[in-house]
């Protein structure tokens, strides 16, 4: 049995970054950056006006409401650049300022005075003073030529595609998302949720609970099988997952100790290089991890759902990070809401609910951690780590926490008190 730091350690020594690859920004939306990015135009692009008015020239000082201008010209959005020699120059938001002026002042804080025959503006009165720059956007403003704006390890979220988008930026570089197969193990299991349970039979929960987180986790599932006790089957489930190109194999049930628990044989039996079995944790310790013959990563996930769901999110979930170019998790820390004590010198994750409490944070212990139970997941919004040697947390104790994936945020409400 290993404990949590080495399983990780042997974990990330297997998860090297996949090669780099150009995408367009259309293909990247979702993947991690792999390199910086570098700004090589100025935002906004040239000096721009934030108003529909009028272009004046202040000259470094304000100019006084009641003055009144010629109206010399007018600049629309995607007009090319004019040189305007005073006077005031009607204006839309968005375009070029004219050469020699540079302040707006907003259509609502002037009086047209008159208008020529297409009804447009000929002379203004200005009902406010105007200060030098006002409404100007200058070129630069909110990106300098030249400015790294992105850092590698930085997902393509709709945030760096604005930014990027701006700047006309076509392709960057980027990871591919991980591939992944599942395969849930055990006669036990029926996945047609029409078909009546004969005696001694459960439904699959597993399938469907790991196939959706690791969707959420960013990564593409290729493969989800059902497979029964026996290793033929097993193996030749696993072959096909191979065949869809996984990176990642995940399976549920048959790591522990039992009669059935074949996995680690039959994973012996086609030279997969076995790096752990069983971790000081609970729920989840017969978790196991190997490289296949071929490189990929598999991990043997144990059968009750909630050690199913630990041994993705804290153990797969940092291998497709790492695979990804994703720097290793850092949990949020909060005060414990409640006493909490435990009895193994094991390290827990245990599900959890963080709460807002007179507009303070803290996590409370849910009840029913027991690994078959599926009902508490359902109030949990976040897992609490309690590390093997701290047997005994007071309310106010700070602990580590976790949202429900890697790749997720807390989803907090306030709570009554
Ligand atoms: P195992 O690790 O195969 O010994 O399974 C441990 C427990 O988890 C047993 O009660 C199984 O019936 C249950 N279990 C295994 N796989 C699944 C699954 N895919 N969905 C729901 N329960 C499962
Ligand atoms: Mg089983």
């Amino acid at each position: 049995m290993v404990d949590y730091g080495t399983a990780l350690a042997l974990i990330l020594r297997e998860a090297a970054p996949f090669a780099v690859e150009r995408r367009t920004l259309a293909e990247a939306g979702g993947l991690v950056l792999a390199e910086a990015v570098v700004a090589d135009a100025d935002l906004p692009p040239f000096d721009n006006s934030a108003m529909d008015g009028f272009a004046l020239r202040a000259e470094g000082k304000a100019v006084a409401a009641g003055a009144e201008f010629e109206v010399a010209g007018a600049q629309v959005a995607g007009d090319e650049a004019a040189r305007a020699d005073g006077g005031a120059w009607e204006i839309m938001t968005g375009a070029r300022m004219p050469e020699g002026l540079d302040s707006v002042v907003p259509v609502e804080r002037v009086e047209v005075l008159a208008r020529d025959g297409k009804g447009r503006p000929a002379r203004i009165r200005l009902s406010a003073d105007v200060q030098p720059g006002d409404n100007v956007r200058l070129r630069g403003q909110d990106v300098e030529r030249g400015t790294t704006v992105l850092q590698p390890g930085r997902p393509v979220d709709s945030a760096a595609v604005m930014v990027l988008a701006s700047l006309g930026v076509d392709s960057v570089a980027v990871r591919r998302r991980p591939r992944v197969a599942v395969l849930n193990t055990g006669r036990e299991l029926v996945d047609d949720p029409r078909r009546p349970l004969a005696s001694g039979e459960i439904r699959n929960s597993n399938g469907p609970f790991v196939s959706a987180r690791v969707d959420a986790a960013g990564a593409e599932l290729v493969l989800r099988e059902t497979v029964t006790d026996e290793p033929a089957d097993f193996l030749a489930a696993l072959a096909r997952a191979l065949a869809a190109g996984a990176d990642v194999v995940l399976s549920t049930g048959a790591v522990s100790m039992g009669r059935h628990d074949f996995v680690p044989d039959a994973l012996r039996g086609i030279g997969a290089d076995i790096r752990f079995h069983k971790v000081a944790i609970r729920p989840g310790r017969p978790l196991l991890f190997a490289r296949l013959a071929g490189g990929q990563l598999y991990f043997g996930l144990p059968g009750n759902p909630a050690s199913a769901a630990v041994g993705l999110r804290f153990f797969a979930e940092a291998a497709l990070r790492a695979l990804t170019g994703l720097a290793p998790e850092r949990p949020l820390r909060m005060p414990l809401a409640a006493p909490w004590r435990k009895r193994a010198e094991l390290r827990f994750h245990l599900k959890g609910r963080v709460e807002l409490a007179d507009g303070a944070l803290r996590a409370r212990v849910l009840h029913g951690q027991e690994s078959f139970k599926v009902q508490p997941l359902l109030v949990a919004n976040a897992w609490i780590v309690v590390p093997a040697e701290s047997m005994a947390l007071e309310a106010g104790d700070m602990v580590d926490v976790y949202a429900p994936g890697h790749a997720e945020g807390l989803k907090i409400e306030e709570v009554m008190q």
